[in-house]
């Protein structure tokens, strides 16, 4: 992190910036890297396989993929995203991968200094994001690579091979604090810093001299100092939202949810663990939820030999499970997850001893002498012992920061805020917001919910935001 950035945050300057990124995980990474100046080009010789994209890339030879009409690139493409642009940029960056090949990125990267635009990424905590968690990464690290850094070349470099080609948590996370530093996007990163409001008023009166009539934003927070928090307030004519979703976990909203031995967290298991306040002798440990975090759950407490509950609202074969949506090559883990799910459930003749599953189960209420109070789908209340319970069933975005916690940004404004059914609202090729001038969302706030379908995103925001700039052809 820049000193002098930091020091610069401290005078609370009142000169705009162009754009404050809120947000250093793998979105505000992504797009700090695009405003420094690093401008994607098509490889001279390169030839991209899906051949519609590869007649489309031929028409413009030698202009950056910045300047070119993304909407007219990204139509007709296809894959495991609705984002137009994030599966324009995954596919001219992993041309192949969802085919199991690994092509080369048809890209190639020119640092144009002259093309930067003055940015700040704000962060809680070191860049990296979501990363900073517990847990293990689930994906492959060519998935999980930013641009023109492979995770497996920096894997070579640090001299580590690649565990199963699956890289941890902590692997991820130090290959992004390295992206920056590599890169030399560090003085563009404040971290340590929390934005606690952010406001704007009516668009600025047109002068001489304003670049555009759009609204300025005031963003506030508070920065850690060497000696506690310290406010500050930056003025900026956009603000790129990048703050995840992944600091609000979802509740269930029972009567007990706040005893000490309900968690809403991975790490908690993991600190019961280590701590040999939770050991395969103990009170069953209760997993509530289908997802992939309650997966993970299970295949931690299972690897420890901890007896496991696991308790889900859904039937096992739900076709809207997750699991139904992984190749199974891919994630093998995952698909025993489902194997033991549908195959110890509690309605089979013989439930295994360190596992079962409660299917189409409701929390009814934790009770403070460790026990949980479930209804089954026949509207029988189940009564168990548990030595500890993880509740695993999502996160919101959180964005008490703005105006009405952002609710009015939303595609449906009234009803929450939601990666997965209710995102940010905004256009599929700038990412701007579609009721706020100069305000924009990316990576999950926006829909999008993998590293590599988040840097689309970035893409999105960076052409943007270059339009925008009256030093910058369009
Ligand atoms: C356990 C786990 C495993 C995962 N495995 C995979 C995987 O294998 N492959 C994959 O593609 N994706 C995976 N994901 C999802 C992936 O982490 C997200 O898609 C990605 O991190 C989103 O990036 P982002 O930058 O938009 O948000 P985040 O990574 O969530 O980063 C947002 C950052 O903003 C900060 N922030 C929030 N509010 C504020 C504020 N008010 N002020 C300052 N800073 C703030 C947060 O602290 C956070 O650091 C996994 C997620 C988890 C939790």
């Amino acid at each position: 992190m820049s000193t002098s950035r930091k020091d610069h945050l401290g005078t609370s300057s009142s000169e705009p910036l162009a754009v404050i990124v809120i947000g250093n995980g793998p979105s505000g990474i992504c797009l700090s890297y695009l405003l420094s100046g690093y401008t994607p080009y098509v490889k001279p010789d390169a030839i991209h396989p899906h051949p519609l994209l590869q007649r489309k890339l031929s028409e413009a030879p030698g202009v950056s993929i910045l300047d070119q009409d993304l909407d007219y690139l990204s139509e007709g493409l296809e894959g495991r995203c609705q984002s137009p642009v994030a599966l324009l940029f995954d596919t001219l960056l992993r041309p192949d991968t969802d085919f199991g090949g690994t092509t080369e990125s048809v890209l190639t990267w020119k640092h144009q200094k002259e093309r930067a635009i003055p940015h700040v990424v704000l962060g809680r905590n070191l860049p990296g994001g979501a990363w900073h968690v517990s847990g293990d990464g689930r994906d492959q690290g060519q998935w999980m690579g930013l641009p023109d850094l492979q995770v497996k070349d920096w894997m070579q470099k640090k001299r580590r091979g690649l565990r199963n080609s699956r890289a941890t948590a902590g692997d991820i996370a130090h290959y992004y604090r390295d992206y920056v530093a590599q890169k030399g996007l560090s003085h563009n990163f404040v971290s340590g810093a929390v934005v606690t409001a952010v406001e704007w008023g009516p668009p600025e009166p047109r002068s001489p001299t304003a670049r555009d009539p759009g609204p300025l934003f005031q963003v506030s927070g508070t920065l850690s100092r060497d000696h506690g928090r310290q406010p500050f307030s930056l003025w900026a004519r956009n603000v790129v939202l990048a703050t995840g979703t992944f600091d609000s976990p979802a509740r269930l909203g029972v009567p007990g949810e706040a005893l000490p031995f309900v968690h809403h967290d991975l790490s908690a298991l993991e600190a019961a663990t280590r701590a040999g306040a939770v050991t395969p002798a103990s009170d069953p440990v209760l997993i509530v939820g289908a997802g992939l975090s309650a997966a993970d759950a299970v295949l931690l407490a299972r690897h420890c030999g901890i007896p496991v509950i696991h308790a889900f609202r859904r039937p096992v074969d739900d076709p809207g499970m997750v699991f139904n949506q992984l190749p199974k090559m891919l994630y093998p883990e995952y698909h025993k997850v489902h194997q033991m799910m549908r195959e110890r459930s509690i309605l089979s003749p013989s439930p295994y001893a360190g596992y079962r599953s409660l299917p189409g189960h409701r929390l009814l209420l934790f009770k403070d002498d460790c026990q949980a109070v479930l209804r089954d789908p026949d509207g029988a209340e189940a009564v168990f012992g548990v030595s500890l319970v993880l509740v695993l069933i999502g996160s919101h975005p959180d964005l008490s920061f703005l105006p009405g916690a952002g609710t009015h940004l939303a595609v449906d404004p009234d009803q929450p805020l939601s990666a997965k059914r209710n995102p940010v609202d905004v256009d599929p090729f700038t990412y701007q917001s579609a009721r706020q001038e100069g305000l924009y969302a990316v990576g999950p706030l926006a829909g999008d919910n993998f590293v590599r379908f988040v840097q689309g995103g970035a893409l999105a925001v960076a052409s943007s935001l270059r339009r925008k700039e009256p030093r910058q052809p369009p």
